[in-house]
């Protein structure tokens, strides 16, 4: 049996300890497929199963972040250090960053605030490691990309995956291909309007008023002073929230006309956000779109179906693309 390895690289992580085997008392073994890794801005997974679509993974370990490309070092130190016979890797990375196959900068992180990981060369540093096909996009197109194959996206070929949580992102996937474009979408950027109140509270550096410097994490954590787990009860937070990102989905569906629209990240863990954002949305959409899909809106703006594993199983699908 063939042993593989998937992997994906999502925002900013980075580990203070050694990665090692066996912290749930598994041993690798000559017929353990490796599914993946996966790296967030706060925790890195990594993750070993026997099977391509199961999506209960029996190894996962977490770390600490600090550093990303310290992390994409250790990692393929630890590869490296404990050969299998890898077929295939598949990695999703925070954006900006090259798509284009055509492109020299192809698989490299562009002009990031995250300052470590300027310019540094993530594909083509596994792909000199592990010397197997690797396969590469964007975080959130992954996302959408397991969504559409594994989660609640199954059989549609027009789709948007969101994540709202450190940072905001979209994945758009038309006519069944994950969008590009001349870079890729970066619809978590999109300009939204806002409330008087709410002049000078984006976080962005670079925008005035655009929905990730309004609506992540870390701007609700600046603009009520806790973190949004610890405001659970206050209306008035998820009210605005629910705002911008009814906004958001009105873009998206005059824009991309997906037939549904997947809300995940960290944020979304509050759910009472999801009705309050599907009833903004119909409201700045004014009627005037009318479709079977927006007559059952539970269904078109809905949570992941693949339970958090969306960018994971996304980063296997490529990888086992690239094999095809
Ligand atoms: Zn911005």
């Amino acid at each position: 049996m063939r042993t593989r390895l998937f992997g994906n690289v999502a925002d900013q992580a980075f580990i203070d300890r050694d990665i090692a085997p066996a912290e749930d008392g598994q041993a690798f073994g000559a017929d353990d497929v490796f599914k993946g890794f996966h790296l967030f801005m706060t925790e890195c997974f990594i993750t070993m199963g026997k099977n391509h679509a199961d999506a209960v993974f029996p190894f996962r370990r977490q770390g600490k972040a600090q550093d990303v490309t310290f992390t994409a070092e250790k990692l393929m130190r630890y590869l490296y250090e404990n050969p299998c016979a890898v077929a295939a890797l598949g990695i999703g990375a925070f954006g900006p960053t090259c798509v284009d196959p055509a492109d020299e900068r192809y698989g490299s992180i562009l002009q990031t605030p995250k300052l470590a990981w300027r310019g540094y060369s993530l594909r083509a540093a596994f792909a000199g490691t592990l010397g197997v096909p690797v396969a590469y996009d964007t975080d959130v197109n992954v996302a959408c990309l397991g969504e559409a194959v594994f989660g609640c996206c199954k059989g549609l070929e027009d789709a948007v995956y969101v994540t709202i949580g450190t940072g905001v992102g979209a994945g758009v996937m038309c006519a069944g291909r994950l969008l590009h474009g001349m870079l890729h979408p970066e619809a978590g950027h999109m300009l939204v309007r806002t409330r008087p109140a709410e002049e000078g509270r984006c976080v962005c550096p670079s925008h005035a008023s655009c929905l990730e410097g309004l609506a992540s994490g870390p701007a609700i954590a600046a603009r009520w002073g806790k973190p949004a787990v610890e405001l659970a009860d206050n209306d008035e937070v998820w009210e605005l929230e629910g705002d911008y990102l009814g906004q958001m989905c009105a873009n998206l569906v005059l824009m991309y006309s997906p037939r549904r629209i997947v809300l995940g990240g960290g944020v979304m863990h509050q759910e009472q956000l999801y009705g309050i954002v599907r009833k903004k949305t119909l409201e700045y959409l004014g009627s005037y779109i009318q479709t079977s899909e927006l007559e059952d809106m539970e269904s078109y703006i809905c949570a992941p179906g693949c339970g958090g594993d969306q960018g994971i199983l996304g980063a296997a699908e490529l990888a086992r693309r690239a094999l095809a």
